[in-house]
């Protein structure tokens, strides 16, 4: 299977490359991305014979063997074995009852407790593969909102030919993101805090992505340029077997019979794992909808509903659920390429560019409304959520608790739901804690896991204790226009 660019080909690039050339080098002509030239299709027979095989079978059988990844499969194997470090090696990704109809599946039982292990983990490992047979080495930039940054960390730690910069928005993760991040002590790492939000953590690395003046410098040190973030295809890969294992899952627990269609429920910001899920009903799992969920910055809600995307007077909010405070979505721009083809999603991507606005027409939005829906909700209605599921038995971190509005509100039929639970409450214990005492004291994630812990009778995985008592190594924190510099700095 090869790759294709989502904004055409600037007759420089070339016109189709490979999956480890998409990984190694993933920003494509006029500042597009890499996409899969087809999909493969799996019919319902295909999806029956999965019912037997592992998690990582199922990968393999999904990457290896249909999407035809030019990964050998030595590496491939290693790569996927890395889910025996999940805390069910069999079952990276357990699909739990909560109600009769609803079904959460948790992404967050990888190393560091939230979902972006389940990408990263086996995409680290094929990239520094990869560089370490070509001789080469790579400086990975890798923007986070508080989850990728730990998990890029984690997996590309003291991997020969690899190098990792982490920018961080100081003051936009919780107490345990940052600390996973700036306790890291990897010889091969570097986390800097920047004075703004997310947004300007990921445009500050776009443009060195795509600025040639950056690389030329990196070149001159012999060091190639690559992303850990949704941009990359890579992760996207991994993304798509998760929501297969969902629907196996419920059948093997005969919730469902072949066939059957369900909801998904995707608490969304990148739109990657959302991608995953486009792309897996793409292939022929029998999904209804996908439906999105976002908190108050609910740009993604006015885009699915109305067409329109407009960033004009849009202000990133801070939410308790900052994962997902997001105005800039990388990946919707693989779903216009896909819906729309290249020349018009370069048209729509240029829009955004010079007017921060793009829409589509309505024609274009009944397309994109065949397979998604969206809602949002505030910080109170996640609270009263993460307080109204915990009576009845299962405590959910607050992102997760954005896919319940939609669950309540606009699932329209009948049908069985998964809800995407992308962390641990660990992560977030300060909001957890407020909603379930109905208070508004501002926690220190310290007091507010050990009072849960204690009240609630709720475990604590040994690796986010360890961060409060672990050296902190990484203090740097820049205004965005330093990032390049401190970057220079850190690998010369
Ligand atoms: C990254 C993340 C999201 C958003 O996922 P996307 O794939 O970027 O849409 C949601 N919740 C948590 C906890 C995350 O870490």
């Amino acid at each position: 299977m090869n790759f294709i660019e989502t904004r055409g080909n600037d007759n420089v690039k070339p016109q189709e490359v490979t999956f480890s050339q998409a990984i190694l080098s993933p920003s494509a002509s006029f500042g597009g991305l890499y996409v899969p030239k087809n999909l493969p299709i799996l019919n319902l027979n295909d999806i029956d014979k999965l019912r037997n095989l592992s998690y990582k079978e199922v990968a393999s059988f999904v990457l290896n063997g249909i999407f035809e990844i030019d990964i050998d499969k030595n590496t491939f194997d290693e790569a996927v074995g890395l889910y025996d470090k999940f805390d069910d090696s069999k079952n990276p990704a357990p699909v739990v009852k909560v109600k009769d109809d609803l079904f959460v599946s948790e992404l967050y039982h990888g190393p560091t407790r939230a979902f972006k292990d389940m990408a990263l983990q086996p995409f680290g490992h094929i990239l520094s593969t990869l560089a370490k047979k070509q001789g080469d080495n790579y400086l990975i930039l890798a923007a986070t909102s508080g989850d990728t940054g730990p998990a890029a960390l984690n997996t590309f730690k003291n991997k020969s030919n690899i190098k990792v910069g982490c920018l961080y928005p100081d003051g936009g993760t919780s107490d345990v993101q940052r600390l996973q991040m700036v306790t890291e002590d990897g010889t091969n790492l570097k986390v800097i805090g920047i004075k703004g939000n997310f947004d300007d953590a990921q445009n500050a690395l776009k443009n060195l992505l795509s600025s040639e003046s950056f690389k030329e410098e990196l070149k001159s040190l012999n060091i190639k340029l690559s992303a850990a973030n949704s941009v990359n295809f890579g992760r996207i890969i991994f993304q798509i077997v998760y929501h297969f294992w969902s629907y196996i899952e419920l059948l093997n627990q005969q919730e469902i019979t072949l066939g059957e269609k369900i909801y998904l429920i995707v608490p969304s910001g990148n739109f990657g794992n959302a991608l995953g899920a486009y792309y897996a009903k793409k292939m022929g799992l029998p999904i209804e909808k996908i439906l999105i969920a976002s908190n108050q910055n609910n740009i993604l809600t006015h885009w699915i509903n109305e067409g329109s995307y407009d960033l004009n007077n849009k202000q990133l909010i801070m939410t308790n659920s900052p994962a997902m405070d997001i105005l800039k979505s990388s990946n919707i721009e693989r779903i216009l390429f896909d819906k729309f083809g290249s020349k018009r999603t370069k048209e729509l991507m240029d829009d955004l560019n010079d007017k921060n606005c793009f829409s589509l027409d309505s024609n274009e939005l009944s397309i994109l409304r065949e397979d998604f829906d969206a809602t949002y909700c505030d910080d109170e209605y996640c609270k009263t959520t993460i307080n109204k599921y915990l009576i009845d038995g299962y405590m959910m971190d607050p992102h997760t608790a954005t896919c319940i509005k939609s669950y309540e509100t606009i699932k329209e039929k009948d049908l069985k739901v998964v809800v995407y639970s992308t962390a641990e409450w660990t992560k977030f214990s300060p909001t957890v804690l407020n909603a379930l005492k109905e208070d508004k004291v501002k926690y220190h994630d310290i007091e507010a896991l050990n009072e849960i812990e204690s009240k609630f009778n709720a475990k604590i995985p040994d690796v986010i204790k360890e961060v409060f008592s672990k050296e902190i190594i990484h203090k740097t924190v820049i205004n965005k226009e330093d990032i390049q510099k401190a970057l220079k700095d850190f690998i010369s």
